[in-house]
């Protein structure tokens, strides 16, 4: 029986006789990390009952032992010497006769046999010592312990300083142990090098096949430096959790049900409607204001008082969080910048003063002169002409239309920084497939970032499929009522960020994956100085809890709207919600709840577009979408009038075009306005 329990948001600790697995379930890598040790059965059980995520083990002690269950997992951490025992652990002979060993204590059936000598081994990574990576959103670093074969590995996660050791503590390390004052060794190696208080370490323990004097003695010497479960529970905030001490063999030996910690993960994954009012925390945010405020009160203030010199120094210096100044950071900004990161399930991030200066800074923060990169075609007019303009500063942009893969890959060369796609174009309506372009961005190691403002989360979290970086002008349906421009860059700490590809990085890579975040906040915004203000924060909040319910309603709007002006003679409509559409199967496969609220009708000429238009009573003519009104426009005079022909080709702007952002009004009285309009310009 496997009993797991949270240690902190996002990280579940699961506890079975011999071993602990760390389950990480933060961050959209959710990923279960796992102990070897000898519970092979256990494991491929606990993995076939519980686990739907991808898995990672960290081999903590190469010892070939050890790598017996390896091949179940999607990842295998082993410590960098340890990689030839591992090589030779994993031939097919070697695991014939493990399974064989294996057969009789664990009982596994015969007919299993054949299945496990074949599978092939997990992929293998070493890591190195001291090297920081991104765990399901979580920065760990690899750190260094004392064990009785070459090295052991735990991970680090920093912020929390909680060590996820592998058998650092378990009982084989202490029965092995090359001498007895491995102990004292640990202690020193994490609390001097590690500056980790010796009292937030979770790890194994077993309760077999040691002598029970040996090991009371080690253990009691743990036990004497360890967690205070009381304080831990208080340092964790989490009354609901009973941490209960169970057993007198080590610091670890703490439980609830799995039942219990499962209907607990079950609460935290709240539906879209619930999760945009309240987060992923109970009753929104109003228990966090003294006055009980429902919504985050707008802290209208360019600075912010200290109570001391040692406070504001520390502040500045980053020992300690708060604020300063509004251009960097604001309460209500926070808060807007929180609620974004949960919609999109990212791991943070950056408000900023308007859609054009979260793309501005989002993609300025990885590029520099000399740099090229991909675009689709096809774009946000603003933002090709934005990335144009960057040619000024010796970055070159180049287009590929959207979802032609050779045409992407052959566009890919060593100056390549990165891959930039809009969830769908505009006015084109062509949908990107981000997996896809993921997937070979990934291929040749390159950051996709993608524009999400057309679909916004409640239509795709393309940082759930493979989308590193996404970033939202929330002008439009976030804040959903017209009433403020801004721009939001949310990361979602997938990609590992190099010095090498990108040197501009290398002071912030102390941050781990919050490290782009951290060079986008001060840097890009520090400096340039693009901020939100508190009030159009504010606007958004409000806005941004009804964006299921619009979106809902514009959707089905547009739906039947696209689906009446389709059966007019002569009008071609363009909504990827039809079945005809050439991106319906794209969408159908990649949107959840709709499928989008633009669509756009070609009437015949120029002249009969602006005729139609001016005929139309209740739609507004306004060259913006995302509103709760119907909104009209003709892109070949208004957004493309700058644009080459090419580049009007490429977006899908033709002379008699006309797009319509679908609003909230009764689709009998929209359908009605269309229909009279067109008859009247007959
Ligand atoms: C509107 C828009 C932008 C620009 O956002 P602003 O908030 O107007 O600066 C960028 N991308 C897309 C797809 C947009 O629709």
């Amino acid at each position: 029986m496997h009993e797991s329990f949270k240690i902190r948001d996002g990280i579940w600790q699961v506890q079975e006789a011999k071993d602990v697995y760390f389950t990480i379930i933060q961050g959209k890598n959710k990923a279960i990390v796992m102990d070897t040790g000898y519970g092979i059965a256990d494991n491929r059980a606990y993995v076939e009952q519980q686990v739907t995520v991808p898995y990672i083990v960290m081999n903590s002690h190469g010892h070939p032992d050890h790598t017996q269950g390896n091949h179940q997992f999607d990842e295998v951490y082993i410590h960098p010497l340890d990689l030839p025992a591992y090589e030779t652990s994993n031939t097919v002979e070697w695991r014939t006769s493990t399974y064989e060993r294996l057969m009789q204590p664990n009982g596994l059936s015969k007919e299993g046999k054949e299945e496990f000598v074949k599978i092939v081994p997990g992929k293998i990574k070493t890591l190195v010592p001291d090297s920081v990576f991104d765990l399901g959103g979580l920065t760990v670093r690899v750190v260094e312990l004392p064990g009785h074969t070459r090295g052991t590995i735990g991970l680090l996660v920093e912020e929390e300083r909680i060590l996820l050791a592998g058998d650092a503590f378990s009982q084989d390390m202490w029965m092995f142990a090359d001498n007895h004052d491995t102990l004292e060794t640990l202690e020193k190696t994490l609390t001097k090098a590690l500056s980790l208080p010796f009292d937030t370490y979770l790890c194994g323990h077993s309760i077999h096949e040691i002598k029970k004097e040996f090991l009371y003695e080690v253990r009691n010497n743990v036990r004497t430096k360890a967690i205070d479960w009381d304080s831990y529970e208080v340092i964790l905030g989490k009354e609901i959790y009973k941490l209960r001490y169970t057993g007198e063999y080590g610091t670890s030996l703490i439980a609830i049900p799995i039942q219990e910690a499962l209907a607990i993960k079950e609460k935290e994954e709240y539906g879209f409607h619930t999760m945009l009012l309240h987060g992923t925390g109970t009753r929104g945010r109003q228990l966090e204001d003294s006055y009980g405020s429902i919504l985050p009160p707008v802290y209208q203030t360019s600075a912010y008082a200290h109570e001391s010199a040692e406070s504001i120094a520390d502040v500045f210096g980053k020992r300690k969080t708060g604020f300063n100044y509004t251009r960097i950071s604001n309460p209500t900004i926070a808060a807007f910048e929180e609620r974004m990161t949960q919609l999109e399930h990212g791991i943070g991030s950056v408000a900023c003063a308007s859609g054009m200066a979260a793309i501005t800074y989002a993609l300025l923060n990885i590029l520099k002169a000399g740099d090229e990169f991909i675009a689709s075609a096809g774009l946000y007019g603003g933002t090709i002409n934005l990335l144009n303009g960057f040619s000024q500063f010796d970055i070159k942009v180049r287009y590929v239309e959207p979802n032609n893969w050779e045409q992407l890959e052959s566009a890919i060369n060593e100056r390549t920084k990165l891959i930039f796609t809009e969830t769908v174009g505009n006015p084109g309506l062509i949908v990107t497939d981000i997996k896809k372009m993921a997937e070979i961005a990934h291929e040749h190691n390159l950051p996709l970032l993608v524009d999400n403002t057309m679909a916004s989360a409640f239509l795709v979290r393309p940082l759930e499929i493979g989308a590193d970086v996404v970033i939202n002008s929330t002008s439009k349906y976030v804040n959903g009522t017209g009433n403020s421009i801004s721009g939001v860059v949310t990361d979602g700490g997938s990609y590992a960020w190099t010095k090498e590809r990108f040197p501009q990085m290398k002071p912030f890579l102390v941050q781990g994956s919050k490290c782009y975040l951290a060079k986008l906040r001060s840097d890009m915004l520090c400096n340039h100085g693009g901020c939100l203000s508190p009030q159009n924060a504010f606007q958004n909040l409000v806005g941004m809890e009804t964006l299921g319910l619009r979106l809902e309603r514009e959707c089905s709007n547009a739906l039947a709207l696209a689906r009446h002006l389709s059966k007019v003679p002569g009008m071609l409509v363009n909504y990827p919600g039809l079945e005809t559409n050439e991106s319906y199967e794209i969408a159908k496969e990649q949107f959840k709840n709709g499928y989008g609220t633009i669509l756009t009708i070609r009437v015949g000429s120029w002249n009969q577009a602006f005729a139609l238009m001016n005929a139309l009573k209740l739609s507004f003519i306004v060259s913006n979408i995302g509103d709760v009104r119907t909104l009209v426009v003709h892109p070949a005079s208004t957004m493309a009038l700058n644009s080459i022909q090419q580049e009007r080709e490429d977006a899908g702007v033709f002379d008699d075009l006309i797009r319509v952002s679908v609003g909230i009004e009764d689709i009998d009285d929209l359908i009605a306005d269309f229909d009279r309009a067109i008859h009247s310009i007959k």
